[in-house]
């Protein structure tokens, strides 16, 4: 088994990120496997070095190792996406090669506006299709009044299904899902075809994350067939949620591990913590990393969204503030 951590470095690393990390590493270290890290640092405005050193530091720190990264190498060398543009650009060239791209020359605001025109799709959903079929000449037009285009892949009407070890059979028409972009305006490579380069290239056979992203899993797969890459197995575990109803995130800044860290709190009680969300062991217990590694088992974990109602568990009683 070869699995991963794929940390975007945007922002400090939160109990939330920490949950989906143990997950992953726990069922890669179950199965006596090898664990990869790989830097998600494609988007240069959200992605900074020191953001990238400290999920590095609070993932050693969890006790949550890994075998290849940014730090030791490995033999799918370089772990950074920022490093792995040429391969993206390779992925890229070989989808226009197959006539799958189109430029698109749409803004965000001409996108919504037609999203939101009576009886269009809704806001959020199916690309709806304005440069699918522009002619030479149109596409002439645009780029004289220096639009630079995204580029867009067609996307067949077909339906994928696919086995996620926690959610069961999915099924999804593509159609639904429309022409996603492959590479922003600005020329930067989208995550949907960049983590399809990477798992696949990197062989990884495991990916477990957060169910956030179980809706791009069906295009994933379809982009994975399509350029010829190993489909891995999907595990898409439910998101820890703030007694606010709101999905763990940066903004609860005083649960990032960092901050707890400072607060005295022992990477023992955070994996505690999480175990007993897990259904692992009864609440309020301490254990270092390895020694869950034998109560790891997806069929325990719950299926639905988990509210934390009450960090007492993890901050001591007289601290319980969120
Ligand atoms: N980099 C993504 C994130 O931090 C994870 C992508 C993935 O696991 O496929 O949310």
């Amino acid at each position: 088994m070869r699995g991963r951590f794929a940390p975007s470095p945007s922002g400090e690393m939160h109990l939330g990120n920490a949950w989906t990390a143990l997950l992953a590493w726990l069922q890669v270290r179950r199965a006596g496997g090898t664990m990869a890290l790989r830097m998600e640092d494609l988007d240069p405005e959200r992605s900074k070095p020191e953001y990238a050193e400290a999920l590095m530091e609070d993932l050693a720190w969890l006790g949550l190792d890994w075998d290849e990264g940014p730090d030791s190498g490995g033999p799918y060398s370089p772990y950074r996406q920022d490093d792995r543009r040429s391969l993206y650009a390779q992925a890229v060239k070989r989808l226009e090669q197959m006539g799958l791209l189109y430029p698109c020359y749409c803004t965000r605001a001409e996108i919504r506006s037609a999203s939101l025109a009576p009886n269009g799709p809704e806001e959020g959903s199916a690309y709806p299709g304005a440069c699918r079929s522009l002619s030479v000449e149109e596409r002439r037009q645009n780029e004289s009044q220096g639009r630079r285009p995204a580029l867009r892949v067609y996307v067949p009407d077909t339906e994928v299904n696919f086995v996620d070890l926690i959610q069961g059979e999915v099924r999804e028409n593509l159609s639904q899902v429309g022409d996603f972009v492959i590479q922003r305006s600005d020329g930067v490579h989208a995550y949907q075809l960049a983590v399809v380069v990477d798992d696949g290239l990197m062989g990884i056979t495991h990916v477990l994350r957060g169910d956030d992203l179980l809706s791009s899993t069906a295009r994933q797969i379809w982009l994975y067939q399509v350029l010829d890459l190993p489909v891995p197995e999907f595990a898409h575990v439910p998101l820890l949620y703030g007694p606010d109803g709101r999905r763990l995130s940066k903004r609860h800044g005083d649960l990032s591990i960092a901050a707890l860290r400072r607060r005295g709190v022992k990477a023992e009680r955070i994996i505690g913590f999480l175990a007993g969300l897990a259904g692992y062991l009864p609440r309020g217990e301490e254990i270092k990393a390895p020694d869950l590694i034998d109560f790891f088992t997806l069929e325990k974990l719950p299926r639905i969204p988990l509210i934390i109602t009450d960090y007492t568990d993890l901050l001591g009683s007289a601290s319980n503030k969120k």
